[in-house]
Order: structure tokens, then sequence, then C-alpha cells
């Protein structure tokens, strides 16, 4: 078997070749953050964010996030048990305690009411994910965080593209943070942003964004406190700048693919796939299956051992947190488990072309068939 379906692929053009190329070679001396400086216009306009900070990462971002918070040592922050562990280890990075909660079965994203459950006087953030693309439900856990005068932060590392009643994952709750890395919808190689629309917010970022420098400060290599380095390069700005002028087709794409799967795989009965209920859009970062109970015979990791036998890189869902040694916890989130240990992602790439999606969507049926 010769076919190779990658999980996810970057798709670079020659517009982005030629911006890179650009930067390197002129973007240097007076003109080092120009791409930088288009490249933070561009994101802003896309998501109608006032506030946007190119970091090295979506880690990065977090930390900076929370430390300009003020989250530290004492406190909690509650966050979703399943999602990828970059978004809970920042909160360990400022020595706070993540306090984990379960999913709802619909969204697969976190349960408002076991956020509200898991408030204490100790609480000093709600930290969401939008998992695949999947949204949360944000306007729950908003009035939530309201009645107990707590900020949210949107992970919309998975969601970029994904709307939530008009309005852009991740440019909505107080702080929201986004991922480049080579595996999500764009791209800068490595990269993240962080982004805001409160003025407050945005102050304090800038301070700790810059070693702790204030730009009123007349003193060159006067800082006021400790800062952090997390910052995007020009190099890679020119390729984000590229890929967010291409962000509608890039989204385009991957709506499109999951569009493919569906139509392919519509006559397997009790699969179920990222939802997208009314007033949202979903970018399907991650087209996912969840193994419904018609299926309880059949072994989650035996069918990706099948796929990758047959040169398709599926994979596993996300491992509740609490089960992985760093965090383990005894404790009863039953649909985090269940999501975690019965769901599949398949590949999604802007370069896949209908007839790979029919590959994968047969070996799919085979198997269980
Ligand atoms: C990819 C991802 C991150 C981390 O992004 P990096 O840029 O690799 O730091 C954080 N949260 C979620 C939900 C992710 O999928």
């Amino acid at each position: 078997m010769s076919r190779q379906i990658l999980y996810a692929k970057p798709s670079i053009t020659q517009r982005e070749i030629d911006y890179v190329t650009d930067a390197i070679a002129t973007g240097w001396g007076e003109r080092c953050y120009d791409y930088l400086v288009r490249f933070r216009q561009a994101f802003a306009e896309y998501l109608g964010s006032q506030h946007v900070f190119p970091t090295a990462s979506c880690t990065g971002a977090l930390h900076l996030g929370l430390a300009a918070l003020g989250v530290g040592p004492g406190d909690e922050v509650i966050v979703p048990d399943l999602t990828w562990i970059a978004s809970v280890a920042p909160v360990t990075y400022v020595g706070a305690t993540p306090v984990f909660v379960d999913a709802l079965r619909d969204t697969w994203c976190i349960d408002p009411a076991a956020v509200e459950a898991a408030i204490t006087p100790r609480t000093k953030a709600i930290l969401v994910v939008h998992l695949y693309g999947n949204l949360v439900d944000l306007d729950a856990v908003l009035t939530i965080a309201r009645r107990h005068g707590l900020p949210v932060i949107e992970d919309a590392a998975e969601a970029l593209g994904s709307e939530y009643q008009g309005r852009k994952a991740g440019s909505i709750a107080d702080l929201g943070v986004f991922s480049f890395h080579g595996t999500k919808t764009m791209t800068t190689g490595e990269g993240g942003a962080l982004v805001t629309n409160r003025d407050d917010l945005a102050a304090a970022i800038a301070v700790l964004d810059a070693h702790g420098r204030n730009s009123k400060e007349k003193r060159a290599f006067w800082c006021e406190r400790i800062g952090l380095k997390y910052k995007m390069s020009n190099l890679q700005a020119a390729l984000g700048l590229a890929q967010v002028e291409r962000l509608d087709e890039l989204v385009g794409k991957r709506r499109e693919v999951f569009g493919w799967y569906r139509e392919a795989l519509g006559d397997v009965p009790d699969l179920d796939w990222n939802p997208e209920p009314a007033g949202t859009i979903n970018s399907f970062w991650m087209p996912t299956f969840i193994l419904g109970q018609r299926w309880a015979h059949v072994d989650r990791d035996a069918l990706l051992a099948a796929f990758q036998a047959a040169g398709i890189a599926a994979r596993p869902a996300f491992y509740p947190l609490t089960s992985l040694p760093p965090f383990a916890a005894d404790c009863h989130h039953p649909n985090s488990r269940e999501l975690g240990t019965r769901g599949v992602n398949l590949p999604s790439y802007f370069d896949l072309l209908p007839e790979d999606i029919a590959y994968v969507a047969d070996q799919v049926a085979e198997v269980l068939a």
C-alpha cells in the first residue's frame, strides 16, 4: 500500500514564499518590524479584536495571558479535562492550580454547570477550549463568570475561523489565544497570538511582553517588573501575513473536507461527528467521530492501527488530562472519558483531494463492517 495520507500539513503557496523571501532579504534595520506590524493589523481585522500580541507559541501566549491577569501561587484556574496539555501546562508555570471539570456530551467542550460548581474563593480565572473547532457554550460560561467577577480565557488554538453568534472564536471573552503550529489551520512554523479587547489587559501584556519595560519609560533598559519573552519574529510574521490573507480559503477548505467525510460516511450509523449547533460556524480543524453504542465491540485503538496499516495517519482524541501522570486525579468525568477513549480524528489539510477522502472513508467503512 503506497498511499500515505498525513494527519495535518500546512498549505504553502507562492504568496508565502514571496513574503518570507522579502522579509529575509529586506526585513532588517529600520524595516525589522514591518511584517510584524502588518500581521498584527491583518489578524486584528480578521478577528475584530482591538489588541493582538504575536507570540512564539500558543503555550507562550497562555503564559503571558495568565501572568497579565495576575494569576499566581495559591490561585485556582478552572479548565476542561479534555484538551491538549498545552492548554493547562501554563497554569502550572505561574504556580497556580488547575481545577479540572467535565465536558458536555454534545459540544465536547467545557460544561458550564460544572464550571459554576467548581468555583471557590481561590478561583482566579476560567479557561475554556474550543475543541477541534467546536464551540464552547460561551453565553452560559460568560454569564457565570460575570456573576462571580471572574475573567475568561478562550483557547481558540483549534478554532481559528469558528464563529459564535457572528463573532470569531477567541475574540469574545477577556483574552483569547491561538496557535500557528504546523498542524493548525494557519501556520508560522511555530507561533501563536494573544488577543484582547480590554485596554487594561493590553497595557499589562505590553509591559510583560517586553521584559517588564513600559513603553512610556524614557530610560532604555529600565524594567519595572520581571517580564516574559515569547515574541514572534518578523520572518514568522511574513509567513503569518500570507496565511491570514488566505484565511477564508484555508477555513473554507476545512469545511469542505468535513463535508466530504460526512457525505462519504453518511450511511454509517451511530458515529457522532463534530457538532455545529444553531448560531455557530465550526471551522472543523479536526474532523472527528465518536464511536456510539452500536460500536461498543470495536476497539478504538485497533481501529487506529488498521488505518495506519492502510497509510492513513488518523489520531485518537485527547486523553483526559486527569488520566495523565502530571495531573493524575481520581475524578469522575464520564463525558471526557467517553469522548477521549471513543474519539477518532481524521486527516484534514488543504491539499486533500476528494479521492483521498473517499479512500479514508472506504477504510472507515471497511473496518467497521
Ligand atoms: C495546539 C494547541 C495548543 C498549543 O499550541 P502551541 O502553539 O503548540 O503552543 C494549545 N491549546 C490547544 C487546544 C491546542 O490544540
